[in-house]
Order: C-alpha cells, then sequence, then structure tokens
C-alpha cells in the first residue's frame, strides 16, 4: 500500500473552477493524496487559475512566488498549475518558474494522476493542455471524481452538465481555454447526482458556461429540460438549480420547466452585461435590449416568484453616458435580485481588448459606484417586501449565532435553532430584509 500523502489545492475564480478543484480532490484522494488545510504538511499544492479575472496571469506568478519557500524547505514538494491561465500559457509557466513541476489544461485533469507520477518518480516536468473536444475523456467518471469531502455535511454540489462555449463574446476569454461547446451524457450526469443524494446532497447547482445549450453526449437525442426532467424525478433530492443561462437560448420549454419541475428553485441567472443596444452588439450578444426584457417578462409572468441575478460589464469600449443611462434603466425595469458588476479589463488575444475606444479608468470607476448604488437600493426594497413572509430555507450551516440557508429564490436567510437542523428543510417566517440577507424565524 501506497504511503498517504496530502493535497493542498488554491482555487482563483469562478464556480466552473471550484468543481473542477472537488473533483481534483476526489479523483487524486483515489490515489493516496488527502485534502488538507494546511499547506506546510502538502506533498502536492495544485493552483486552479481563472483567466477571467483581472491581472490574472500577474495573480498566478504571484501566488507561486509564495510557494517558492515551501519548495526549498521541502524538495520532494509537487508544485501544479491548472485552470484557464495554464490552458493559456502552457510550457511558457515552466520555463519561468523553475521550481513548478506540472502545467495541466482545462481539458487535461484526468491526466493529473500519471503527471504527478512522473514528477514524483523521475522528477518528470511537464506541461499537457490538448484539447479533447468530442471525446468523452475530459467528464472524470463521476464515481472516481466525486469531491474528496462527500460525506462530511456538505448539502449542495455542483454537477458540470456541458464544458466549453461557443459564442466568443468579444471580451470573453472562455471558448479559447476552455474550447468548444461540449455536453456531458445524460446518465453520467444522473449517476453522479444519485451519488451525491447518497452521501446528504439535497440541492445540486448543475454548471456550465451555458446549460441551455445542453444537447447530450454523443448520439443522444435531448436537451436542458428533458435533462432537468429527468434530475426532478430522483428520490431524495429536494433542489435544482442551475447557472449560466444565455439570455438568447433561453427557451420557452425551458421557462415552462419552472412552472411543472417541482424541484427546480424560482432563480434565473441570466447575465445582461448591458443594458445597450450599440453595447450588446459590440459585444457580440446576440439579443437587444428589448428581446432580453421579454425574456424577463415571460420568466416573471409564468413565476411571479421567480427572483432573477445578473452580470454587467461597466465601461465597455466605446460605452457613452448615454450607453451607461440605458444599463442603469435596465437595471431599474428589471429590478435585479442581485447583481454581480464589473469594470471592464481588457483579456489578452480576445477581440475587445483590440478595440481603440478604451473608456477611461475613473468613468469605469465613477459608473460602477453609481450602478452599485443604484442595485444596493433595489436588492433592500425587494428584500423589505420578503418581511412578514413565509419562506422554503435549506439550512447549510451556522456561525456561532445562527443558522444559515438559502430560500429558493437564492436569497441567504438567517435563523435560530439547533444545529442538527443543518440539512433540512425548513419553513419561516421572516422579520427583516436587508440588502444582501434576509432574516427571519422557524414556524
Ligand atoms: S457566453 Fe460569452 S461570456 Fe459566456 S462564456 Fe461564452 S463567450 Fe464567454
Amino acid at each position: 500500500m501506497d504511503q498517504e500523502r496530502y493535497l493542498f489545492v488554491e482555487t482563483q475564480g469562478c464556480q466552473m473552477n471550484d468543481s473542477d478543484s472537488e473533483k481534483i480532490a476526489g479523483l487524486l484522494a483515489g490515489h493516496n493524496y488527502m485534502p488538507t488545510a494546511d499547506k506546510e504538511k502538502a506533498d502536492l499544492i495544485i493552483l486552479n487559475t481563472c483567466s477571467v479575472r483581472n491581472k490574472a496571469e500577474h495573480k498566478v506568478y504571484s501566488y507561486l512566488g509564495t510557494l517558492r519557500p515551501y519548495k526549498e524547505k521541502k524538495p520532494e514538494l509537487i508544485i501544479g498549475v491548472g485552470g484557464c491561465v495554464a490552458q493559456q500559457k502552457g510550457e511558457s509557466l515552466l520555463k519561468r518558474v523553475p521550481y513548478l513541476d506540472i502545467v495541466f489544461g482545462t481539458h487535461n485533469i484526468h491526466k493529473l494522476p500519471e503527471l504527478i507520477d512522473n514528477a514524483r518518480v523521475r522528477n518528470e516536468r511537464a506541461s499537457e493542455t490538448r484539447f479533447y473536444e468530442g471525446e468523452p475523456e475530459i467528464f472524470l467518471d463521476p464515481v472516481l471524481a466525486r469531491p474528496a469531502d462527500l460525506g462530511t455535511g456538505k448539502v449542495t454540489g455542483l454537477v458540470t452538465v456541458m464544458l466549453g462555449c461557443d459564442n466568443f463574446c468579444s471580451y470573453c476569454i472562455v471558448p479559447y481555454v476552455r474550447g468548444r461547446e461540449i455536453s456531458r451524457p445524460s446518465a453520467d450526469i444522473i449517476r453522479e447526482i444519485e451519488g451525491l443524494v447518497e452521501t446528504g446532497v439535497k440541492e445540486v447547482t448543475l454548471i456550465g458556461q451555458n446549460v441551455n445549450s445542453y444537447e447530450g453526449g454523443v448520439g443522444e437525442d435531448t436537451d436542458f429540460p428533458s435533462l432537468l426532467s429527468e434530475i426532478n424525478s430522483i428520490d431524495g433530492l429536494k433542489r435544482i438549480r442551475f447557472m449560466t443561462s444565455h439570455p438568447k437560448d433561453l427557451s420557452e420549454s425551458l421557462i415552462d420547466s419552472f412552472c411543472s419541475l417541482s424541484k427546480l428553485c424560482e432563480h434565473t441567472h441570466l447575465p445582461v452585461q448591458s443594458g445597450s443596444d450599440i453595447i450588446l452588439e459590440r459585444m457580440n450578444r446576440g439579443y437587444s435590449r428589448d428581446a432580453y426584457l421579454k425574456k424577463v417578462q415571460a420568466l416573471r409572468g409564468k413565476s411571479p416568484e421567480m427572483a432573477i441575478t445578473s452580470d454587467i460589464i461597466v465601461g465597455f469600449p466605446g460605452e457613452t453616458d448615454a450607453d451607461f443611462d440605458d444599463t442603469m434603466d435596465m437595471t431599474e425595469r428589471v429590478r435585479y435580485d442581485a447583481l454581480f458588476a464589473f469594470k471592464y479589463s481588457p483579456r489578452p488575444e480576445t477581440r475587445a481588448a483590440g478595440m481603440t475606444d478604451q473608456v477611461p479608468e475613473d468613468i469605469k470607476e465613477r459608473r460602477l459606484t453609481a450602478l452599485f448604488d443604484k442595485q444596493r437600493e433595489i436588492s433592500l426594497e425587494k428584500n423589505r417586501e420578503y418581511e412578514g413572509r413565509i419562506v422554503e430555507v435549506l439550512l447549510e450551516g451556522r456561525d456561532p449565532e445562527r443558522l444559515s440557508g438559502k430560500s429558493r429564490a437564492f436569497k441567504t436567510v438567517y435563523l435560530k435553532g439547533d444545529e442538527r437542523l443543518v440539512g433540512e428543510t425548513v419553513m419561516a417566517r421572516i422579520t427583516k430584509g436587508s440588502a444582501n440577507s434576509l432574516t427571519g424565524e422557524i414556524i
């Protein structure tokens, strides 16, 4: 029997990376690497990188710089870098960081055990960044890659249903670093969720860059609403969420699913990015503000309790005051439940990075502050509307003072109660709505 070793994973960025890090930990647990939160103890440190963030490359080098003393103290320590920056930079990361052992791309997680063995036994440094487009290897076996912390009280789980993106929004690096869209076979998804439910998971979030384009594995004739319907019939599962929906692909049948599927929670994350038609066109988003507003109306028409959240980029190249006013107007019309807003910053190798009419930093800053102020007002108003109402809450954890959980509409709810209720759904009367959360009492 191989000696037990320890793995430390640092994750930068998005939900997709959180899920990949869980899979890495699960996969490597099967190769005697147990997760640790202590870098000193680790025999293997993996940095899972994200290039959607500002100054992504710089962040990678600076994190790797902090690892040098660990390697000096323990030369047998293996250091690996995965994720989007690894996909983009490949071999050059190895050249620039002499104590880095492994670079693996977004389609190469399944190669990790082999790369680690080669580094450990033969001192081999390697970079694997091949795209496995259309080849099922990139979806790890759902049993082999189970999160290593399953069965330790986890109530919610992330489940990848598709990878990559075909949309090529002009500011986005994803299609270049995660490849073209590929859907995972539905049988594997179902098997993974059943496995999660067996270990106590009550809610799953199906993730992918554009889940609405889900079409099943090779030779399967299915779509996203059909997948949701299959998942809805899994015994023991209480809630289903999904993220992210591209507005142009939000179909009528998906909107109908919110009425017909009892476990599908009333929350849609529908990134609008801008309220201006001119900017949407330059972003290559594939919808107009009118078309977007119609989808919002359809969602709320079918499901009045629907919470809608969104992403917005301010200061995209060429954005004028009038364009930004359209974005503010969109925010007021939709009355989002929450917004994730960012200042535009160019990502190397994207079309928008080469646009000449970049917006000055101080204007971006001013617009972002105005947007946040507006959204805070709206969120507060919307959450106050909950006061006195009764909502279902899935309890996910507790801090020293109180239990915390999520309502079906994805609101964070704080309640007083027994710790043993974590993992249960309870009904709660809301006593206070704040800008970011609700407080209530169990009834
Ligand atoms: S839909 Fe656009 S923003 Fe989203 S991942 Fe694809 S290219 Fe990027």
